[in-house]
């Protein structure tokens, strides 16, 4: 297995007794780069990341099969602080920030269980504050106070003062003006560059295939497509249902294409 790799193979999760949310999911990512989950409402995608995070519990789910492997290591079962500390840390869908205190203690609230001295956490906080300046900026403010995309921004940015080597990013995007989607895009690209690989999912498909190099189409709780970005963004059923293009099939004129379509296969798990 790659170093810094997560690997799920098989994953079942249900909610209470009967919801069955995820049904023998796989999927890996890579140490390094950016992977994408797309997927309607419900398709189970904030419960795959509840899964890697090890915060189901929160929500009265767990995992009924398959395995969770992190760098080489089981992540199924063990606790949030845990799984923190080997590395993997989600940012929340709904830019969960403490609204009471200001963007400095926010920050620091990132640190809290995390191993490392204080000079690390010291620059890790430079590191933060450079990828956001506006934080910077707004250090002494109360973070209620920012706006949608500097909350999530503010919630990245915490997420980051853990030092992960995988961020799990729940639908950056949601609710945001396209300028601040821009804006949150360059800096999960820039996040990326510095080394620490990213699982996004997402429903803004656009953003979320020219980020990612690789990309997994999540349906009622099943893989339905996987396969590189570029290719995805060719199939049929992805420009219809996640890019809202027109295809041929339904009689409208397709765009033109600049490479030859690959064929995609079904996923078999
Ligand atoms: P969204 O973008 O709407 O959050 P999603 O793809 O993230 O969608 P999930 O939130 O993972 O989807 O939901 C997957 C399925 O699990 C849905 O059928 C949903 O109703 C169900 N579900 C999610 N959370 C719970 C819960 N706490 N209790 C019971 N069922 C739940």
């Amino acid at each position: 297995m790659e170093p810094g790799a997560l690997l799920v193979e098989g994953l079942e999760v249900v909610y209470g007794r009967s919801v069955r949310a995820l049904r023998g999911v796989s999927l890996d990512v890579p140490g390094n780069g950016v992977v994408a989950v797309l997927g309607a409402n419900g398709a189970g995608k904030s419960t795959l990341l509840r899964a890697v995070s090890g915060t189901l519990s929160l929500h009265r789910g767990t995992i009924a099969g398959g395995s969770i492997r992190y760098d080489g290591a089981r992540l199924g079962g063990r606790d949030p602080a845990a799984i923190v500390r080997a590395g993997v840390v989600q940012v929340p869908e709904g830019r969960r920030v403490f609204a009471h205190l200001t963007v400095a203690e926010n920050l620091r609230a990132g640190t809290l269980g995390r191993r490392g001295r204080a000079a690390g956490i010291r620059a890790e906080h430079d590191r933060v504050l450079d990828l956001f300046p506006v934080l910077a900026e707004r250090r002494e403010q109360r973070a209620g106070l920012l706006s949608g995309g500097e909350q999530q921004m503010l919630a990245i940015g915490r997420a980051l003062m853990a030092a992960p080597r995988l961020l799990l990013l729940d639908e950056p995007s949601l609710g945001l003006a396209p300028r601040m989607v821009g804006r949150i895009a360059g800096v999960i690209r820039e996040i990326a560059a510095r080394g620490t690989a990213v699982l996004l999912v997402e429903q803004n498909a656009t953003i979320a295939l020219d980020l990612a190099e690789k990309a997994y189409v999540l349906d009622v709780g099943e893989v339905r497509l996987a396969g590189a970005s570029a290719d995805l963004a060719r199939t049929d059923e992805v420009r219809r249902l996640y890019l809202g293009e027109p295809v041929e099939s339904e009689g409208t004129p397709a765009p033109v294409r600049t490479a030859p379509r690959r064929a995609l296969g079904r996923w078999t798990g």
